[in-house]
């Protein structure tokens, strides 16, 4: 059959407040001792009111900004009303029509080598209030449900996309783009364990029949908190709308949108309710907020303390240092602390490919050893840099750079390692390229002359015979650089 997958997704982020977003209560993941971070704010109760904390503006807008959105000069808040246990106001305080940015875009590439990224349109971006966690007792032993509402009230920014997605890896592919903007940002944690960074995903297909173009009805796979997950979903869901529309030949439109959950156990969605339209929410504005109005200046300000993004980094990378999309990639994915780490080495030892070879190999699987972070990682940039720079300007060879490496990582954790040190171990393990090409020359002779065999087969032409000579030089010279000796002994022979 002939078809075309629509995706569009909703995600929600939690922002790294220190408060949350209508109280002074501390926004921290705490499910260990639930029921104590609230106030009669975020409880709801009777005669409280809510204050608005600019912090978590100013995140939102530079998220806006970073998703090239417009930022109106004005928005304002808006209750959502519904019931439910873990939402003790009865309402959720959102934003409907005026939200704070909307009409962006985030461009996505699903494969690094390839040079045609996607733009991917972002309907809008609004901010409100995220509800609290019901827990259920699963085990059938027939338990109370509880509520914890230390989540109430923590700030959550919800990005909705066009439905521009044409396949679960692009869905996948958007999802990683934008945890990883959100990164570079310091908006979010974008923790999926614990529920900073989730997503919904609204997916329904195009049939392709008798040249006409038939949408069957759009499912809402709700709170996916995995790219494996996301990905699973949307593929579980394509497939079994194909088969409904097989079945039922029903077409959007002729019946309710339906809300889904994901089963990741089973790897399988399942029913969970007819979809409530916007109306049945009965939004109206929140006389309790005023409005918020944005200015030009406030926009700058944000403008100013904005990091580079990191598809303008990738771009970067790729040109100033000669890297391959693939090495780009990786380098900026690792975050702003790595890329900040690789570009440093780069400029000390002025070899972007050396670099990036060192940095994405030996030194990220010292840190996977290790399960430690680049910012702890005990050997400076500088310090790297300084290596491979001596292996670039031939004073020693790869393979000893690496021995040095190896060294600088035996170091007390609590000294401070410099370039001095690679002297040191330069030093006492003799490992200086010897360029003394006379020294050399005595020793190449003497081999030659005990090895009359490997010699007139070298002369012959059989170039494996070189192997063993090099091998018994290098054994006499410690630190001759082998590209030398070959050369040399290819010379001798009067090759
Ligand atoms: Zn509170």
């Amino acid at each position: 059959m002939d078809y075309t997958v629509i995706i569009g997704l909703e995600v929600h982020v939690q922002l790294l407040t220190e408060s949350k977003i209508f109280c002074g209560c501390a926004n921290r993941f705490n499910p260990d001792q639930p029921n104590t971070q609230t106030c009669p704010v975020c409880l709801g109760l009777p005669g409280s009111l809510p204050v608005m904390n600019q912090q978590a503006f100013r995140l939102s807008v530079k998220t806006g900004m970073a998703l090239n959105c417009d930022i109106p000069p004005f928005t304002k808040w808006d209750r959502k009303q519904y019931y439910y246990p873990d939402l003790p106001k009865n309402y959720q305080i959102s934003q409907y029509d005026l939200p704070f940015s909307q009409d962006g875009w985030l461009e996505i590439a699903v494969d690094p080598e390839n040079d045609h990224p996607r733009k991917i349109g972002i309907i809008r971006a609004h901010l409100e209030e995220d509800a609290g966690k019901n827990m259920h007792d699963e085990s059938g032993g027939g338990a109370d449900s509880q509520v914890d509402l230390n989540r109430t009230g923590t700030p959550l920014l919800e990005i909705v996309s066009e439905p521009d997605l044409r396949s679960a890896a692009e869905a996948k592919a958007y999802l990683q783009e934008l945890k990883l903007l959100l990164n570079y940002l310091e908006v979010s944690d974008c923790n999926m364990q614990e529920g900073s960074l989730r997503c919904d995903a609204n997916v329904n297909l195009h049939i392709h029949q008798e040249g006409k173009n038939i949408p069957t009805p759009i499912v809402e796979v709700k709170n996916l908190n995995s790219f494996r997950g996301v990905e699973m979903a949307i593929d579980y869901e394509i497939e079994r709308q194909l088969q409904e529309w097989e079945a039922t030949g029903k077409k959007l439109g002729e019946v309710a949108k339906e809300t889904r959950g994901w089963d990741a156990d089973r790897g399988v969605t399942f029913a969970q309710r007819g979809k409530e339209e916007a109306s049945d929410y009965r939004y109206f504005p929140d006389p309790d907020l005023v409005p918020v109005t944005v200015s030009e200046e406030f926009l700058e300000e944000i403008r100013s303390e904005t990091c580079e993004f990191p598809a303008d980094r990738r771009a970067r990378f790729r040109e100033a240092y000669d890297l391959s999309h693939y090495d780009a990639a990786v380098i900026i994915e690792q975050g702003r602390t790595f890329a900040d780490y690789f570009e440093d080495v780069a400029k000390h030892c002025g070899d972007g490919k050396q670099a990036a070879n060192w940095v994405t190999q030996d030194v990220q699987r010292e840190l996977n050893e290790r399960h430690i972070g680049i910012a702890e990682f005990p050997i400076h940039s500088s310090v790297l840099g300084d290596v491979l720079s001596r292996i670039g300007k031939k004073e020693i060879t790869t393979k000893s750079g690496r021995e040095v490496f190896a060294e600088l990582l035996k170091a007390d954790p609590n000294e401070i390692i410099t370039t001095e040190h690679i002297h040191e171990i330069i030093q006492a393990k003799d490992l200086a390229i010897v360029s003394d090409t006379g020294q050399l020359e005595g020793v190449i002779a003497a081999v030659i002359e005990k090895n009359p065999k490997a010699a007139e087969d070298l002369r012959g032409g059989k170039q494996a015979a070189a192997g063993p000579l090099i091998g018994q030089v290098m054994r006499e010279v410690k630190g001759a650089d082998p590209q030398t000796v070959r050369q040399m002994i290819l010379d001798a022979v009067g090759q």
